[in-house]
């Protein structure tokens, strides 16, 4: 931690700083630059001792010298973080990961589950309960949904991805996914964070709508520190001031996030841009980006999905923008699984 003393700060006020970090706990080390002293703090942890150092006078601000998180950090790993995942992999690669925004019936699941297979993709990504923004809105089958998820994966063998909106439904849904996704609205859900770092499954979290990169990787730390290690960065869009139909997709967050983290991150041009006739361009951004996955959603007849048909691809057009990620994932050398 650094403290940076104003341009006028008396000694005696660089006095108290050093008087006050000494009775902390902590080393001070003065330092001159060209216009004002700075004060370097050792020995504490993150931003420890800040709010009483920024209270003193002649303290102009109180900076941060490491990042807030330990375990998400970047040097925590040797080298990127990749774990297994329902017969494929997360890291060292882009990982497909589709399928429609709700589990409507049996039939469509099963439908989707059949025709992502026949594509190689891995994942199905459907989910039984929904954190609609209108109480009005359909909510997911609930129950009955994880129901007939459980059975689709049975029939295929495709692995499954879907929402834990609380941390009391954590036990039930990680029966049936083998990823456990939290929603944007859920990012900052500190108890259901801490009920996933018991999970036996890896966890899918979704940047908070209005989420620095920091708050994002706090959000993982939570997870990280109750003893799960795979946690699966989910970039969906955020709010900018930008007139966009839905959110901004950030994809300049990926190199961010690579530079801070070990952790891989996925993007999810569907609800990052929330009209179909985008996602092509941006899922193929975003791979060459670096994204290790996408997320995307898919349904057999978008016009009549439940939720989110607006930005559903129809099999058709998943089909082609998948050679599309196939001959840009060969040129760019990077293993589309
Ligand atoms: C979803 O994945 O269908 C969803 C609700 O996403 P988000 O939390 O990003 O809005
Ligand atoms: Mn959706």
């Amino acid at each position: 931690m650094l403290v940076v003393m104003s341009a006028d700060a008396t000694p005696s006020q660089v006095s108290a700083v050093t008087d006050k970090i000494h009775s902390l706990g902590f080393t001070p080390q003065v330092g001159q630059g060209g216009t004002r002293t700075v004060v370097v703090v050792s020995g504490n942890h993150g931003l420890e001792g800040r709010e009483a150092l920024l209270r003193l006078p002649g303290v102009e601000e109180v900076l941060r010298t490491t990042p807030p998180y330990k375990l998400a950090a970047r040097d925590a790993h040797s080298g990127p973080s990749t774990f297994p995942v329902a017969g494929t992999r997360i890291g060292g690669g882009c990982t497909l990961i589709a399928g429609p925004c709700s589990v409507e019936s049996e039939r469509m699941l099963l439908e989707t589950a059949t025709f992502m297979t026949r594509l190689g993709v891995k994942l199905l990504r459907a989910g039984a309960y929904k954190p609609r923004t209108s109480p009005y809105s359909f909510q997911g089958l609930g129950e009955e949904g994880l129901r007939l998820l459980a059975k689709v994966k049975e029939q295929t063998n495709i692995g499954i991805v879907t929402e834990v909106l609380d941390a009391e439904a954590v036990a039930r849904v990680e029966e049936v996914a083998d990823v456990l996704q939290v929603g944007t609205r859920n990012m900052q859900n500190t108890t259901l964070l801490r009920r996933l770092g018991a999970a036996r499954r890896p966890v899918l979290l979704k940047r908070g709508m209005a989420a620095t990169v920091d708050e994002w990787l706090l959000a993982a730390e939570y997870v990280l520190a109750g003893g799960n290690p795979r946690v699966i960065l989910c970039e969906r869009g955020i709010r900018t001031a930008v007139d966009h139909p839905y959110a901004t997709l950030d994809l300049g967050v990926i190199p961010i996030v690579k530079q801070r983290s070990h952790l891989p991150i996925i993007v999810d041009p569907s609800h990052g841009t929330g009209r179909a006739a985008f996602v092509p361009a941006m899922g193929r951004a975003a791979l060459a980006a670096g994204a290790d996955g996408l997320l995307i959603e898919v349904h057999p007849d978008p016009v009549n999905a439940r939720s989110d048909g607006q930005q559903s691809l129809t099999f058709d057009e998943f089909e082609q923008l998948h050679r599309a990620l196939r001959s840009l994932a060969d040129a760019l050398g990077v293993a589309l699984l």
